[in-house]
């Protein structure tokens, strides 16, 4: 089943090209050209996530975010325009996921779409639960489970086991876990990202010889699945 992606931009051409790419990676895409036809669209189609620029007829993007956020936590993007540095704040504060400052590539407008789907967990992944040895990473409850023991860890060393965990044995550096977790790299620096996988480690050290939380060293973390 494809998923979804509302593109609302009023420029046909820019729309337009997002439409051809997004669909020959497999999405089903459909095009608002205000905001208005936005709020209709978000309803009738149902998107799994929102392409949004900011200077839109009838209701600009802001107000369609905070409208959409009233009853949705659909993913959105917003699309800026070059050097609205402002854009980024006012994004995060009516509810955005991420922004891409116009214009952009292609290759960058989908590698965020697949790192803000990841961070909901929305790609191919649909019950959001992973189970190993004595252990259960379970986002659709935020419940961890050790040893069949519910083991109190907040939100976000929750989402960065749950993204370690679901690509077992892949190593990924600080960055890219700033970038996939948190979103904006600019709220925290790598040690953010120490100091999450410690406190992850102090719940999970000798649970089982199956798994591991592993530090590569010079390069980053690992969700380590052993044999046998
Ligand atoms: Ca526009």
């Amino acid at each position: 089943m494809a998923l979804k992606v509302l593109i609302v931009e009023d420029e046909a051409n820019i729309a337009e090209l997002l439409q051809l790419y997004l669909e020959k990676e497999g999405f089903e895409t459909s095009i608002a050209p205000d905001g208005g036809k936005a709020i209709e669209l978000f309803h009738s189609f149902a998107p799994d996530l929102i392409m949004l620029d900011i200077m839109l007829p009838v209701m600009d993007g802001w107000a369609v975010c905070r409208k959409i956020r009233e009853t949705s936590q659909v993913p959105i993007i917003m699309l800026t325009a070059k050097g609205e540095t402002s854009d980024k704040v006012n994004g995060l504060e009516n509810g955005a996921d991420d922004y891409i400052t116009k214009p952009f590539e292609m290759k960058e407008v989908l590698a965020r779409i697949h790192a803000v789907l990841r961070r909901y967990g929305t790609v191919e992944q649909k019950e959001k639960k992973l189970t190993f040895d004595k252990l259960v990473i379970n986002m659709d409850s935020y419940e961890l489970l050790v040893d069949g023991k519910r083991v109190d860890t907040p939100p976000k060393e929750m989402e960065l086991l749950y993204h370690l965990a679901s690509t077992p044995n892949r190593v990924f550096t600080r960055n890219q876990l700033l970038d996939e977790v948190w979103g904006f790299d600019y709220f925290g620096d790598s040690r953010t990202v120490d100091v999450h996988v410690k406190r992850l480690r102090e719940k999970l050290e000798g649970v089982s010889d199956k798994w591991s939380l592993k530090t590569v060293w010079g390069v980053g973390y690992k969700f380590e699945l052993l044999e046998g």
